[in-house]
């Protein structure tokens, strides 16, 4: 899984900013919270109250790659 490869996406169903894979289209997507949302009712913005689930998961991520990688 490439952390950088994230959609955050505004679901219709709870009004919170989750981290989508990126380049899903299916008609159900799922976040990585595994919060599921039909693809229409997923807005692609960044305004709103973030997942903190979805927060921690790609942190967590990020963490990972940076201890590999080294800072950016
Ligand atoms: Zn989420």
């Amino acid at each position: 899984m490439d952390p950088a490869r994230w959609d955050w996406r505004r679901s219709g169903y709870d009004d919170r900013v989750h981290a989508f894979p990126a380049g899903e289209r299916a008609s159900l997507i799922e976040a990585v919270c595994t919060h599921t949302v039909p693809y229409a009712k997923a807005a692609r913005t960044h305004s709103g109250q973030r997942c903190v689930s979805c927060l921690l998961i790609v942190g967590d991520a990020l963490a990972v790659d940076n201890s590999v990688d080294g800072p950016r």
